[in-house]
């Protein structure tokens, strides 16, 4: 059975300044491959790609803002220069903020679409472009992978605004597979259950999150390793038969 390498290959990993980004970064160097690592927040990827190479592996930190064309083209262009085109995204950077539907602010609203949609749209179109422009249609080399959520598919009150943007980005993950098969670029998503990072905060420490855990089959969060493997696979050779495909890593909260 083949193993999964990523030598040879560079992938840019958006949102790798904390949690799941930069777990899987970690994961992607250790593999073997050069990873970019973008995000807001430069001091965390510059500590990041500091401390990937003090490993022996290759990373190049960048600022980079995913609602912002302008920047994701500034960051393909900036990785290109000193890896070489990016043949693997994981369109991983993504907001939540809370709120009922009826009182969320709307700028709320807009904001987590902008990082959640515009943004994995953007992030993924730019890499598309690179990669067919560096022979992916002849190579079958392209790989794309975008963070969805469990949330796409359940029904949770109070987080409208990320549960539907999420399941925008798995809708947009199939038909960017579809419009790229030919081009020799596979996409895929993942959608993880609940895992304790920045993004859920102390959330399930609370009363209302221990709740939540107890009515889950398994009455546990994630752990953020649980999708190094999935995640590393759908970057790799290995995955060139895969494509449009949803992996549901979630533990059986979503049950
Ligand atoms: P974190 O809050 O720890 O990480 C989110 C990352 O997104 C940060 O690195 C942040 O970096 C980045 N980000 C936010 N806005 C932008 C932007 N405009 N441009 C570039 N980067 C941005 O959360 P997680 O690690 O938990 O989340 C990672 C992904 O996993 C998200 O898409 C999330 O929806 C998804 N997910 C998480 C689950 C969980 O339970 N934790 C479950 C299911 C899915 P910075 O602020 O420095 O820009």
């Amino acid at each position: 059975m083949e193993a999964i390498t990523l030598k040879e290959r560079t992938v840019l990993v958006t949102g790798a300044s904390s949690g799941i980004g930069d777990h899987v970064a970690r994961q992607l160097a250790a593999a073997g491959a050069q990873v970019v690592l973008g995000a807001r927040r430069k001091d965390r990827v510059d500590a990041l790609a500091a401390a990937i190479k003090a490993e022996g592996g290759s990373a190049l930190a960048l600022e980079l803002d995913v609602t912002s064309e302008a920047s994701t083209i500034a960051a393909y262009d900036a990785a290109e220069a000193v890896f070489g085109p990016v043949d693997s995204v994981v369109a991983n950077a993504g907001i939540n903020q809370g709120g009922t539907a009826l009182d969320i602010p709307v700028e709320d609203f807009d904001a987590v679409y902008a990082v959640n949609v515009r943004g994995v749209f953007l992030t993924a179109r730019e890499g598309a472009r690179r990669m067919i422009k560096a022979g992916s249609s002849e190579r079958g080399h392209g790989r794309i992978v975008v963070i969805s959520s469990i949330t796409a598919d359940t029904v949770t009150p109070g987080i409208a605004a990320y549960s539907s943007s999420k399941a925008a980005v798995f809708k947009l993950s199939r038909l960017l597979a579809r419009e790229w098969a030919r081009k020799g670029i596979n996409v895929n998503a993942v959608c993880p259950g609940y895992i304790k990072t920045e993004l859920v905060g102390d959330y399930f420490d609370s009363e209302a999150g221990q709740r939540d855990v107890g009515r889950w089959i398994r009455k546990r969060l994630l752990d953020i390793g649980d999708l190094d493997q999935i995640i590393l696979y759908l970057c790799s050779d290995l995955s060139r038969h895969v494509t449009g495909s949803a992996f549901t890593i979630d533990d059986g909260q979503s049950m």
